[in-house]
């Protein structure tokens, strides 16, 4: 069988419209290659040219291929992007997915492996908090001296290690992290109790499987002939150590990043996977992408002037082929709200006749400011959305719903059973649930299994026995209906709904709040559809990041900074560039001059998500953490070139009622001599 009687040979635009330097990098596709780059000179395109390449060529078939992408969201887009290269007669599309994803693929095929079961449940960090609040309960720990989070991001560190249990190596000495380890051992036996995973076994135990089992991992690294990265900047140590297994036969490994864009360290990434990567693969092509194609030349002469402050970096030249464009602005505000009422008023005056509302974003450093917009927008009722505040899947109707499905689909899913066995109210309050807990971990059996005996034995007070056995027997008859009636999961939730009196409960108090959840429950149920089956659906959900939402539809997009990473905009507004806020104060106490360096790359990032317009502001008050604060323009603002900004002050953009809600500021003018103010006004000057 030839490769090429399954595609036709496209007319090779993807390279056509390639620059030389880009070109070599689609061509080049034998050995490893680390294409370092800027932002918006290309990587992601020249992925997506490779794999169409490499499938016109006939160089492998599309599940030989495998791509690892940012977020699912970036998976979609290359998905769609490789679609349109090759039309509709190319069979099946390469491994397209995030470590996670792709790694929670890899491990239903082999859960056995790690003593799970293909059906595992993959829990999010609500879960996990659950987890080991538990665990410090029984096994005496204050929760109050080590928080819960706290636990968690070392357990994280641990698996970004590569570390089980067995594997952590202790400071000497230190009686906290023995006790802590004790509990990481701990979580671990009730993950696999509960037949569970979190995000980061996903990962460590795909690596297991592949180091204990060499037959398995020859079978995957000869299959994948063409190995592809995007964002390679931001992978952990684990990662990388995953990658090197599955390139161990082929080693056509191609990873494309941006030191200065490595803005996850907090979360484990290791620059120096990126920075070593010709030490790791022998015979390393590197190729320099130097044009880039998103941002006009003001906006990448200000982006990259103020990370050239920045002293560890590779360092690179970038020259924007669009024209030099408008200035960049820089807006004074007087408070937080003021500064929402300004900007939505340049989106809602400028930028909406120019520009689609889902070309215009606003990124802020921290979650929180998100509010201040939120507020106004619903005041002029402009649309908006906001990716990486609460996510969809987390509101608590919805996390209902899951569980009902969740315990459907696997009935040793504890965590699941906890959540919605008293939810509509069924009498089964805590002394019940202790019970049930108590004869659960005394007879190994799950939560939802040991109810059932208990109920057998009699041994449940009679007004919850009714009850728990009606809800018992419904989760029986939901199995039935779902695995062997075959009824579709879609079908399966509304039954849920109706039989379980969980929309009974939301129509019975009709209020504003009750109508919100109907709503969401609809527009869940609309999500489902999207999938063949119930496994998809939930694998989905667990999987699913801040920014895999709803796109569709014209909004300003609303989110983080971190969460903006590869996209891009026509407009961009960069609010709340205040010493403490930005740079956070956090990162400097915790890693000093690298937290900063951290904090002025994800300046960086920040503008150039702009193509065209790009405006930064400060505020000289803001409401933070229930006080109002003198704030300090940030030292990333002294570090733009004054040739290719404007600065204005917006005083006279206020509301009105701006000076009703804030009489405090309004007849207090000290605020005008704030430290922020002393240094603007000097500035303009
Ligand atoms: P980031 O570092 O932000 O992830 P990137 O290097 O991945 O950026 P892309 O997103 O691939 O950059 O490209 C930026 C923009 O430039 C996209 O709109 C892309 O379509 C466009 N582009 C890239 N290369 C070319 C080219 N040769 N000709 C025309 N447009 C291009
Ligand atoms: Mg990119």
């Amino acid at each position: 069988m030839n490769y090429n009687d399954f595609f036709i040979m496209p007319n090779h635009e993807y390279i056509t419209n390639l620059n030389d330097s880009q070109k070599e990098a689609v061509l080049h596709i034998t050995g490893p290659l680390l294409i370092v780059a800027g932002a918006g000179s290309g990587k992601t395109r020249v992925l997506t040219s490779r794999i169409a390449h490499i499938l016109s060529e006939g160089k492998a078939f599309p599940n030989e291929i495998l791509a690892v992408t940012f977020t699912n969201k970036a998976a979609r887009e290359m998905q769609v992007r490789i679609s349109k290269i090759l039309g509709n007669k190319q069979v099946g599309l390469p491994w397209l997915g995030t470590f996670h994803s792709i790694c929670a693929k890899i491990l239903r095929r082999h859960a056995n492996a790690v003593s799970l079961n293909y059906n595992f449940t993959i829990i999010d960090q609500d879960d996990q908090i659950r987890l080991i609040k538990t665990i410090c309960k029984s096994e005496n720990i204050d929760i109050k001296k080590i928080s819960p989070n706290y636990i968690i991001s070392l357990i994280n560190k641990w698996k970004n290690n590569a570390w089980y249990p067995a594997d952590v190596r202790l400071k000497r000495n230190d009686n906290l992290e023995k006790q802590l380890l004790k509990i990481y051992k701990i979580y671990q036996d009730k993950l696999l109790g509960l037949n569970a995973c979190d995000f980061g076994d996903l990962i460590l135990h795909s690596v297991n499987i592949f180091e204990k089992n060499m037959d398995i991992t020859e079978m995957y690294s000869r299959k994948l002939k063409y190995i592809l990265v995007d964002e390679y900047q931001d992978t952990n140590l684990i990662q990388s150590k995953w990658l090197r297994l599955l390139t161990k036969t082929h080693n056509n490994i191609c990873c494309v990043g941006d030191d200065d864009q490595s803005i996850y360290s907090w979360r484990g990434a290791e620059i120096k996977n990126f920075l070593e990567f010709d030490k790791i693969y022998k015979d390393t092509k590197i190729i320099r992408l130097e044009e880039n194609y998103r941002s006009t030349q003001n906006i990448l002469n200000v982006a990259s002037e103020l990370i050239s402050n920045n002293e560890n970096r590779l360092g690179k030249n970038l020259n924007s082929n669009k024209n030099e464009g408008e200035l960049i602005k820089l807006n004074c505000f007087r408070s937080g709200k003021d500064e929402a009422i300004g900007i939505s008023d340049i989106i809602e005056k400028e930028m909406s006749k120019k520009y689609k509302l889902n070309e215009v974003a606003i990124l802020v450093r921290a979650i929180f400011q998100t509010r201040e917009f939120e507020e106004r927008f619903l005041k002029i009722g402009l649309p908006y959305r906001i990716l990486g505040g609460i996510k969809f899947y987390e509101r608590s109707e919805i996390k209902d719903c899951i569980a009902y499905l969740r315990i459907i689909y696997q009935n040793k899913d504890d965590l699941a059973f906890e959540r919605i066995v008293n939810v509509p109210k069924r009498s089964v309050g805590e002394s019940t649930f202790k019970q049930i807990n108590q004869f659960s971990k005394e007879n190994n059996l799950s939560l939802e299994k040991s109810s059932m005996k208990l109920i057998e034995l009699n041994k449940i007070k009679p007004k919850t026995k009714t009850s728990l056995l009606l809800f018992l027997k419904l989760i029986e008859k939901w199995r039935n209906d779902y695995f062997i009636k075959k009824l579709s999961h879609i079908k399966l939730l509304q039954l849920v709904l109706d039989e379980s009196g969980y929309s009974n409960l939301l129509k019975n108090k009709k209020d504003l709040e009750n109508e919100n959840k109907l709503e969401n429950i609809k527009e869940l149920i609309s999500a489902m559809k999207e999938f063949d089956n119930l496994e998809s659906f939930l694998e989905h959900v667990s999987l699913a990041t801040s920014i895999d939402q709803d796109w569709n539809g014209e909004k300003v997009n609303l989110m983080t900074m971190h969460a903006s990473k590869g996209l891009e905009f026509n407009a961009v507004f960069l609010p709340g560039w205040e010493e403490g806020l930005f740079p956070h104060q956090r990162s400097i106490d915790e890693k000093g001059h690298n937290g900063l360096e951290e904090e002025r790359r994800l300046a960086y990032v920040g503008i150039t998500r702009s193509k065209e317009i790009a405006h930064i502001s400060f505020s000289m008050n803001r409401f933070y953490q229930g006080d109002w604060i003198d704030s300090i323009s940030s030292r990333f603002i002294d570090e733009l070139p004054e040739k290719y900004v404007k600065r204005n002050n917006n005083f006279d953009t206020v509301e009105e009622d701006y000076f009703d809600f804030n009489q405090d500021i309004e007849n207090d003018k000290s605020d005008y001599r704030s430290p922020g103010w002393i240094r603007y006004q000097k500035r303009i000057k």
